[in-house]
């Protein structure tokens, strides 16, 4: 089987180690050909194209070495291939903040709105029920400071670059989110996404009742668009690539193809095929096939 590999990991590889595992997979038969380098916080990341036609290396092996060699290396091996579809979570993934939170901050409520997120991403609470309980805490925002808020919004690295890149390839992307509608529209207008499904704070004479209209998007809600648009578009879940990090994005990211999350946390990180923590989210590109002149500059 040929892979694509990243080697990518919280502090480098250096081009050492880099070159050092490198060696080791060549030492099992394999050919290796440097196909991109991705831009990395400290070094940049190697992308490597690697033909094992001695069907040698499975990724348990390709974990292996990069372990062997006392890195904190990860890597994420796969057939590579572009997606045609990404599904993509938006707080603290495409852009740094969680909104509520944030928002919480201005009302004073700041650590008891933030207690519940942490926990809820984490997967110890049931998503539906927090959301209702935060969104009742915030009873009483005016819409006008929800709106303040947008102007806020800070994007993670890479985010409008991925979305750019996958639709100037011909992907569709959706951006689903547990978020308010109000921060989602405008991570939209920002990004480019096609599609959104997110929430939506129920507002009276421009004021947060503290209630949700229904339906609620939640873990399931995530899973089920993605299937919605697979189907829409005539493919299968192994040709989406699904983008998050908290407990609710566990569900799409087990059904797609490609999983990826940016510093996610530790639920996820068990689960995806890569874990971002050095680079960007353009690392989700180099992981579908994508070299760096294809890779627009947004
Ligand atoms: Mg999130």
């Amino acid at each position: 089987m040929d892979w694509r590999l990243i080697l990518i990991g919280e502090n480098g590889p250096t081009p050492k180690q880099a070159e050092r595992i490198a060696e080791a997979l060549r030492a099992t038969g394999a050919t290796l050909e440097l196909i991109s380098e991705g831009t990395g916080k400290t070094f940049p990341f190697p992308v490597l194209e690697v033909l094992d036609p001695q069907d040698r290396l499975d990724r348990a092996t390709i974990h292996q070495i990069a372990a062997r060699l006392g890195t904190d290396v990860h890597i994420a091996a796969r057939p590579s291939a572009e997606c045609k579809l990404l599904v993509a979570d938006m707080e603290a993934t495409i852009i740094e903040d969680e909104m509520l939170d944030l928002l919480a901050d201005k009302r004073g409520i700041g650590p008891a709105v933030a207690d519940i997120t942490a926990r809820t991403m984490a997967g110890e609470l049931d998503f539906s029920r927090s959301l209702k309980a935060r969104t009742k805490l915030l009873a009483g925002t005016p819409e006008s400071q929800l709106r303040e808020l947008c102007g806020q919004i800070r994007y993670t690295p890479g985010a409008r670059t991925l979305v750019q890149t996958m639709r100037a390839a011909g992907a569709k992307t959706v951006l689903v989110t547990g978020g308010y509608d109000i921060f989602a529209q405008e991570v939209v207008r920002h990004c480019g996404f096609d599609e959104v499904v997110s929430n939506r704070p129920v507002l009276r004479d421009g004021v947060m009742t503290g209630e949700l209209h229904p339906p609620i998007c939640n873990a399931q809600t995530k899973r089920e668009q993605l299937l919605r648009y697979c189907e829409e578009l005539g493919i299968g879940p192994h040709s989406a690539c699904c983008v998050g990090d908290g407990a609710n994005d566990v569900e799409m990211l087990q059904t797609c193809g490609l999983a990826v999350s940016y510093k996610g946390k530790s639920v996820v990180q068990k689960i995806v095929d890569l874990n971002i923590t050095n680079g960007d989210l353009t690392a989700a590109l180099y992981a579908q096939g994508f070299k760096a002149a294809q890779i627009a500059d947004h």
